[in-house]
């Protein structure tokens, strides 16, 4: 049954007989399974019956199936970028290596690397990718298949000739146009979102951050943004000091006039917009968990970036104690520790599996969720992505059951203990098969 007839768009109407199925974070069933799906959902997950045949059928009985994983922060236009910048780095230092390297790069190569990490992170299971674009915003990918997208458009005004207001007029049209694919064509992908993304309070203004919140509230759109990544964005907005400090001086010296004596997350609290999702938050003052509870804001943690620098141990445990959403992503390639394979760098299991070292008291079910449930439920899309069960979208990947032990209930734990090494064999989005292994 694994032939060309399994790929193609979405059927209307067609069934999987898996050997197994990890429906969500501490459910997994053994033995036969049958899911249904109608029109790109799956209407029914139940035991084999006698019920009349489909017009398709995947035999993936020799698989387990889980629900298509969320990353919920990439920056695919670095693709191309693994291994370019040294790790061990200073944070500022590795800031004027990727500028330099973006600048160096065609829109046409910032393009090819978007399709091709979208095509690496339909390998690995993931079905949803927010990714964070530049200069290729709206550009099209023309991708014949994919994960759903959500292109998150960056916004700063730091770099000279960037104007706040202009960058907002322009976010508010590309966000109108958010339906369009190329030449004002209806988009091919099975679903695709925008969503805005100021960089940072270090490389966003007042008016582009409280700006860009405002936008967001109004046009429903996820808000993204990188915050207390740091040690150097720390000493930055408390003392006025270190090497981030002296790079925003050095383009505008009037910079950063209002940041003295305040964490970066207390400066930037109060523009939060409710749900917003703030990526890293690794040096956090004893209070901020709690402005960021308040805000209902989701963190994104990215293991091996934070590896990738060298960071402070990141703070979980604080955030769930203020009740804070934590989710698991990848962050891009350039930050990607020597030694990993660049095809395993958008891997999240390779992540999740740095994750739990570093916290071995979390149990692998939570692990999952911060995969699936949790990130779904930060994009407004709770019980339609991150897992499998009836009414949700059919976007699901599938494990060889062989390399599982004979307990589904461990399942997920040795899935994660392998790091990645137990590799998808296909990966379905809206119900169509959109990367499957060779044989
Ligand atoms: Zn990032």
């Amino acid at each position: 049954m694994r032939s060309a007839m399994n790929r193609g768009a979405p059927s209307s109407f067609r069934t999987v007989l898996a050997g197994g199925v990890i429906a969500g974070p501490g459910e997994a069933r053994g033995g036969p399974c049958e899911l249904v799906i109608r029109a790109g959902r799956i209407a029914a997950v139940r035991r084999p019956g006698r019920a009349a045949p489909v017009a398709t059928v995947l035999d993936w009985r020799d698989r387990v199936v889980l629900p298509g994983l969320v990353n919920l922060h990439v920056h695919l236009e670095y693709t191309h970028l693994a291994h370019a910048i040294a790790g061990g780095t200073t944070f500022s230092a590795w800031v004027r290596e990727i500028v330099a390297h973006k600048a160096a790069s065609t829109e046409q190569v910032l393009v090819q690397a978007r399709r091709r990490g979208a095509g690496w992170c339909l390998r690995t299971g993931t079905t949803t990718v927010l990714d964070i674009v530049s200069r290729t915003a709206g550009l099209p990918l023309e991708m014949e298949r994919g994960p759903r997208l959500i292109e998150a458009r960056e916004l700063m005004d730091l770099p000279r000739g960037c104007d706040a207001q202009q960058q907002l007029d322009a976010a508010r049209d590309w966000l109108a146009r958010g339906s369009e694919g190329a030449g004002g064509r209806p988009r091919r992908a099975p679903w695709r979102g925008r969503a805005l993304a100021p960089h940072s309070p270090y490389a966003c203004s007042n008016l582009l951050l409280s700006g860009s919140a405002r936008l967001a509230a109004e046009s429903g759109a996820p808000w993204t943004l990188h915050l207390a990544e740091s040690e150097e964005e720390w000493t930055a907005f408390e003392r006025r000091q270190g090497g981030l400090w002296e790079l925003g001086r050095a383009i505008r010296p009037e910079w950063g006039e209002g940041w003295c004596g305040r964490s970066p997350t207390a400066y930037v609290a109060g523009w939060l917009p409710p749900g917003g999702i703030v990526v890293h938050a690794n040096y956090l003052a004893p209070g901020d968990p709690d402005l960021l509870a308040a805000k209902a804001a989701t963190v994104v943690h990215c293991p091996l970036s934070h590896a990738f620098f060298g960071h402070a141990p990141f703070p979980y445990a604080a955030l769930l104690r203020a009740g804070v959403r934590v989710v698991l992503a990848t962050d891009s390639l350039a930050t990607l520790p020597a030694g990993v394979e660049a095809t395993r760098g958008y891997d999240l299991a390779a992540h999740a599996a740095r994750f739990q070292r570093a916290h071995p008291g979390v149990a692998p079910a939570d692990v999952l969720a911060m995969m699936t449930v949790a990130p779904a439920q930060a994009l407004g899309r709770a019980g339609e992505l991150g897992i499998v069960g009836e009414g949700t979208r059919a976007d699901l990947f599938a494990l060889p059951r062989r390399a599982l032990g004979p307990r589904p209930e461990a399942w997920v734990a040795e899935w994660l203990e392998a790091g990645g090494e137990i590799g998808a064999l296909a990966t379905m989005v809206g119900g169509a098969v959109e990367w499957e292994a060779a044989e």
